[in-house]
């Protein structure tokens, strides 16, 4: 009776695949000779041709944003690298003459390859100086030192 019932299940989802393959198809057929151009298949993104937009709350690749002349704005606190659970930030201090600033970022180093994209840098940040909107999730190296990224531009 089991075996009778499994098998009975196992035909309902090639049934239910089958269905899916041939609409699919059928608007996908369409499509290529301008009929329905509107509609689509299959909702599979032909990435990289095609690409999602991401949402504005979406945590993609960090970049320190800068000041009016050009500057990082990041004063080298060192707050992202205390609060990174990864422990993937490496920030160098170096002093300037400005009284504002004092100090500014010499190396500014991020591991992505252990990074998780929390984003706790960005929310401890005192001055707004890192963020994670750059809408880049390309993250794709030979080696495990090709994820090592310096954002200080240097
Ligand atoms: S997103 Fe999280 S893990 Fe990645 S660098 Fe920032 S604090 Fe560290
Ligand atoms: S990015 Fe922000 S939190 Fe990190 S060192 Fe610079 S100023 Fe401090």
């Amino acid at each position: 009776m089991g075996s009778w019932r499994n098998l009975r299940e196992i035909l309902r989802g090639g049934g239910i695949t089958a269905r899916h393959f041939f609409v699919n198809m059928t608007f996908h057929t369409l499509k290529l000779f301008g009929v329905r151009a509107s509609k689509r298949g299959a909702v599979t993104i032909q990435y990289p041709d095609e690409r999602k937009e991401l949402s504005p709350r979406h945590r993609s690749l960090h970049r320190l944003v800068p000041r009016e002349n050009g500057q990082p704005r990041c004063v080298a606190c060192m707050l992202c690298v205390t609060v990174c659970p990864s422990e993937c930030i490496s920030v160098e201090a170096a002093e300037v003459d400005d009284p504002e600033v004092q100090k500014t970022p010499a190396r500014f180093v991020i591991d992505l390859d252990r990074c998780c994209f929390c984003g706790f840098c960005v929310e401890a940040c005192p001055v707004d100086a890192i963020r994670m909107d750059t809408g880049e999730i390309r993250l794709a190296a030979p080696s495990r030192d090709g994820l090592i990224t310096r954002l200080d531009g240097r």
